[in-house]
């Protein structure tokens, strides 16, 4: 049969573009973002410390992390970790990374359901996004539906992880944005730029599952063509 072109890859083309323009554009407004400082002179330690006074959580520990974009919150230990940079600096950046990540501890604090739903789903994720590629092409190789089927389901498992994060961080920026307002951390003028920071972050999430999407797309097609051959 010789060489040809898989059209599907189109599919994976498309994905690498969208992730690629979204992650751009992140960069580049955070760099943007990172050199301008807030009126108040908050780090993002501050910045943390002040949103869960607000939001009346005092159980919840602020700590730097090594590395940049290492930024996080650990329910299990109950601790809001901040990368060097965003934990001392007082970047309109820096203060919007700390109040999202303080937004996923208020998440946690009041069961917020979707973050629940979330973490029960990391170790199904886990399973999906490792045994998807080799039991599907498996199911190829070996001309067996069952496994080729078996694939797809799992990285459907995948998909459905990256498609509940989305609420999930969309809500944490969401809360940031209004304890950074009400709590007058960031001036009117400043929440403007937050804004931005935290949608062009939120935007890298929808490209990544709509990357996921496109390649649960081609396992179908792959799966279809070669059932009918
Ligand atoms: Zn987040």
């Amino acid at each position: 049969m010789g060489y040809y072109i898989d059209p599907t890859y189109l599919l994976l083309i498309i994905g690498m573009v969208l992730t690629l323009i979204a992650s751009a554009r992140m960069k580049s407004t955070f760099s943007r973002y990172k050199t301008v400082r807030s009126a108040s002179g908050l780090t993002g330690a501050e910045t943390a410390q002040r949103v869960l006074m607000t939001a009346g959580i005092s159980d919840v520990r602020i700590q730097p992390v090594g590395g940049s974009l290492t930024d996080h919150y650990d329910p299990r230990t109950k601790t809001v970790n901040l990368s060097t940079d965003v934990y001392s600096q007082t970047s309109i950046a820096a203060v919007c990374v700390a109040a999202h990540e303080c937004g996923h501890a208020i998440q946690h604090h009041i069961d917020y359901a979707p973050l629940n739903f979330r973490t029960a789903l990391v170790p199904v994720a886990n399973l999906g996004s490792s045994l998807a590629w080799p039991v599907f092409f498996a199911g190829l190789v070996f001309s067996l539906p069952i496994l080729t089927t078996a694939g797809i389901v799992l990285f459907a498992l995948a998909v459905l992880f990256q498609l509940v994060t989305l609420p999930v961080e969309f809500n944490a920026s969401s809360r940031a944005l209004r304890m950074l307002e009400s709590s007058g951390i960031l001036t009117m003028e400043e929440n403007a730029g937050a804004r931005k920071v935290l949608t062009a972050a939120a935007l890298t999430y929808v490209a990544a599952l709509a990357s996921s999407v496109l390649q649960l797309v081609r396992l179908m097609l792959l799966s279809n063509r070669r059932s009918r051959k």
